[in-house]
């Protein structure tokens, strides 16, 4: 993969995904009409249709909440938590007030529930947020998060776990709880005023899966040097605050969740 696709500024070998097919073969008719085509990496399309037909011999209707996205949907996402424009939320899931965070309280909170851009493992499209259509009611907004988890798609994320534990080219990296510490570099920037709203490392994604064939290869070839080049850009956002901290961030929220 090339350099610019290691962090998400090529979308080459991506291709439109379309399940709405198989849902409806299914018999779900409301969900072949809401699952939109999503962009995924070539090489998946049949890892893909190979789960889907697991999940529906099980009874569910896999649904695909993202694939591919690139640096500037990466980028756009942060822009919004900076400006308030989305909600900022803490290690517990309460919404923190914009004006209570010094920039660099700012980036350890954001990253406990959204990647630092170009840091994603989204954007090697080898990488899915799945869910189950059947258990979603026909007017309700997929949200993905724990409640979710815990509620209605608790089957279905029940099921996958048995599942990867028999197909073990899907792997779930940002599946396991939150540190109960505060970042160390959070402490030596800049104090420890919120430590206990802010632990280090990813939040619980159980929905999120990576196929390992295709990541094993991205995560050899993606090093901390490539988000240095990445963030010597005046015009990111924190880009005081990122610079200095790259390593610390590459350390602890990419090659801390590396499956390989
Ligand atoms: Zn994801």
């Amino acid at each position: 993969m090339k350099a610019a696709q290691l962090v998400g500024l090529d979308s080459a070998e991506m291709v439109w995904y379309d399940s709405a097919p198989a849902l409806l073969a299914q018999g779900y008719r409301q969900a072949a009409t809401r699952q939109a085509p999503v962009l995924i990496h070539r090489d998946l399309h049949q890892p893909v249709t190979q789960l889907q037909q697991a999940a529906a011999e099980a009874g569910f209707a896999l649904g695909i909440a993202s694939g591919y996205r690139d640096f500037s949907r990466q980028l756009s996402i942060m822009q919004q938590k900076s400006l308030g424009e989305r909600a900022l939320l803490d290690r517990f899931g309460i919404c923190v007030p914009l004006q209570t965070l010094t920039p660099t309280e700012f980036l350890a909170v954001y990253l406990m529930w959204s990647a630092l851009p170009g840091a994603s493992r989204h954007h090697w499209g080898c990488d899915i947020d799945v869910f189950d259509w059947g258990a979603l009611a026909p007017a309700a907004r997929l949200q993905l998060t724990q409640a979710e988890v815990e509620g209605i798609f608790a089957p279905f994320y029940t099921w996958l776990e048995c599942y990867l534990q028999r197909d073990a080219d899907w792997r779930r990296p940002y599946a396991r709880a939150l540190g109960s510490q505060a970042p160390d570099w959070l402490n030596a920037a800049s104090g420890v005023r919120l430590s206990s709203q802010i632990a280090a490392g990813i939040g619980p994604e159980p929905w999120h899966l990576s196929y390992a064939p295709l990541a094993f290869r991205y995560e050899c070839e993606t090093h901390a040097e490539a988000l240095c080049a990445l963030w010597d850009n005046p015009d990111l956002p924190l880009q005081a605050q990122v610079r200095p901290l790259i390593s610390y961030l590459y350390r602890d929220y990419v090659a801390a969740y590396y499956i390989g």
